[in-house]
């Protein structure tokens, strides 16, 4: 449902696009620029179809009406060539039109044609994608940006912009830029760092995301600030990360949770009603992070199906099976239908559980009324009050995991989603979508023996928490719970923010609370503890990725597949090769000398 006008400049070159022409132009001389998308030589007849961005138009050349030697060039064009055409619009036969094409009922019978531009056979075609492996398609990615579907999603992130710009605007937001070139903004990533030229050995830093700009716009007077903003986080390589993506960046004084939370689940509405028009039931459920662990095992559950944890630890203990007794927790999912998997797949389970930190996974099927295979005959004593407590079916394959709290909703969390996958369920409904609220706000990271910051740590503790910052107790450090939510959509975090700490007090006990010394707290955020002496405001935000809600409203998985130019997983740019060696008088001009890795 495109909201843009989708005219393209009439100029010399044209009066219409390629998808513009219907029956009511019959009659009408007109002219068109594209490029030949496929040609047919019939000797004497040479149809064409010519392609712009809006759609595919059918020429024919045929010497009457073009010329012997229009018809002789149009035999020489081949694919990819840019041509610009002057002709008649015609009306197709019946049996000739074609309803799968928006130009279907008409062609265009040419009376003048110019080659613009010609090209060899180029390495590939646009409706070749499924042919072509990635690493060429993004060697060659203007021809790869040619492809219907790659312009469609280009459409849609426009116009998803467009709308909250639109949507922001209107409630009175200011797009503000902030800095690229900046001190490093610490979101728990690592960062990309510039070399100074002019201060030898100082260094900027490219912004994880605007976070303290948009909190110092607040203390500034701005009030509401938004701004499509490109972030910059130098990860270790995933599928669904890119080193540069951008986020929707939000920010308001004198709100509270609620105000920022029916803003924005209200710009995802109309998103989702103009794009594909979907009616999204508002206000969005709120859920908490403790209710999602426990019944999904996740902090974003995909709940378009159900597959809920089950707590079994009280049942399981009363049998002799100790790799349930002697653990701290045992859950179970309970997979409908899941018995009819085979062994080996059954037996690959225990396998892909350990890429999670579990010991394993536990499994049996329910078969004529009783345990089947697997872990049976352990939990045999039990077995009609585990079935009868967990609602399992005949048919059904149930899944234990038995370990600490963590590792058990990690790798069940997990399981129901492989689960959805591989067995190819139906969801229940096409859309989940809600706000994950009541976070903790700290998390003690046991390999670094120190708290981190589950958001970030400008995040606002909720009031009634704030005298636990003091405790040196580490129970109670972490049940403080944060003012923070996190928009899930379909199993994917799409948006995420927090009401900020506006006490610079408060802000020095939460940095001192994360191991930030008094030295380094001045040193690296000096200027936002001066900030918040001088009367800040109250205030919070959000940022939405922009990228991911692409890819949700295209139903792509690949966020290279929603980004013009991106980067392979290695943050390598293929096109135009990048990262490259630069020449040793820049590394000079920047007081930088390389200290590289020996290969091996
Ligand atoms: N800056 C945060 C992020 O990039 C979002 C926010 O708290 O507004 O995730």
């Amino acid at each position: 449902m495109p909201t843009t006008p989708q005219n393209l400049v009439k100029s010399a070159y044209r009066t219409h696009s390629c998808g513009e022409l219907r029956k009511d132009n019959v009659g009408q001389t007109i002219k068109l620029s594209g490029w030949v998308h496929n040609y047919r030589d019939h000797g004497n007849l040479v149809f064409i179809d010519l392609r712009d961005r809006e759609g595919l138009t059918q020429l024919v050349f045929d010497a009457d009406a073009c010329g012997a030697d229009g018809l002789a060039l149009s035999r020489e064009f081949r694919s990819e060539w840019v041509i610009a055409i002057t002709g008649e619009v015609v009306a197709r036969s019946g049996n000739l039109s074609n309803d799968k094409l928006l130009t279907g009922q008409i062609e265009v019978r040419v009376k003048e044609l110019k080659v613009l531009s010609q090209s060899p056979t180029p390495p590939f075609l646009p409706d070749d994608r499924e042919q072509v492996n990635e690493e060429r398609r993004m060697t060659y990615r203007y021809l790869d940006i040619r492809r219907a579907q790659m312009q469609e999603t280009l459409r849609v992130r426009h116009e998803v912009v467009r709308t909250m710009r639109r949507y922001l605007g209107d409630r009175g937001f200011w797009e503000i830029e902030t800095p690229i070139l900046t001190k490093s903004t610490p979101e728990g990533a690592r960062g990309f760092l510039v070399p100074s030229r002019l201060q030898a050995g100082n260094w900027y830093a490219l912004p994880q995301s605007p976070q303290l700009f948009k909190q110092l716009l607040m203390v500034g007077g701005c009030d509401k600030y938004m701004q499509v903003a490109r972030c910059f986080r130098d990860e270790d390589p995933r599928a669904d990360r890119q080193a540069e993506f951008t986020q929707l960046d939000v920010e308001m004084a004198f709100i509270e949770r609620a105000d920022i939370i029916a803003l924005m689940e209200g710009l995802v509405a109309e998103i989702w009603k103009e794009q594909l028009g979907v009616e999204v039931s508002l206000p969005m459920p709120l859920v908490s992070y403790q209710e999602a662990m426990n019944d999904y095992g996740s902090d974003r559950p995909d709940m378009r199906f159900g597959m809920k944890l089950h707590d079994v630890t009280p049942i399981v203990k009363k049998t002799d099976f100790k790799v349930f007794t002697g653990a701290d927790l045992v859950k179970c999912v309970v997979v409908p239908g899941g018995a009819k998997m085979s062994r080996s797949e059954t037996d690959g389970l225990a396998e892909w559980a350990k890429g999670y930190g579990a010991k394993g996974l536990a499994v049996t099927k329910v078969v004529n009324g009783v345990f089947d295979t697997g872990i049976a005959k352990f939990i045999a004593p039990v077995s009609a009050e585990l079935i009868a407590h967990v609602g399992a079916k005949e048919g059904d394959l149930i899944a234990f995991a038995a370990d600490k709290t963590k590792i058990v909703h990690k790798v069940l969390g997990e399981f129901r989603q492989k689960m959805f996958r591989d067995l190819k369920m139906t969801p229940d409904r096409p859309w989940s979508m809600f706000w994950v609220v009541d976070f903790p706000s700290f998390e003690y990271d046991e390999e670094g023996k120190r708290f981190v910051a589950l958001h970030h740590p400008f995040t606002a503790p909720k009031d009634e928490f704030l005298a636990d910052l003091d405790s040196p107790d580490r129970a109670k450090i972490e049940s403080i719970q944060a003012k923070a939510y996190d928009m899930v959509v379909n199993g994917y975090e799409v948006g995420g923010g927090s009401i900020r700490i506006f006490s610079e007090a408060v802000q020095q006990k939460v940095f001192k609370l994360l191991g930030i010394s008094d030295v380094e707290q001045r040193e690296k955020f000096g200027f936002l503890l001066d900030a918040l002496k001088f009367g800040a405001p109250p205030h919070g935000g959000l940022a939405f990725g922009v990228d991911r809600l692409v890819m949700l409203l295209r139903g792509i998985n690949n966020i290279r597949d929603v980004i013009a130019f991106p980067k392979t997983q290695n943050g390598t740019d293929l096109m135009c090769a990048a990262p490259s060696p630069v020449e040793e008088k820049q590394l000079k001009e920047v007081h930088v000398k390389l200290n590289l890795p020996v290969k091996a």
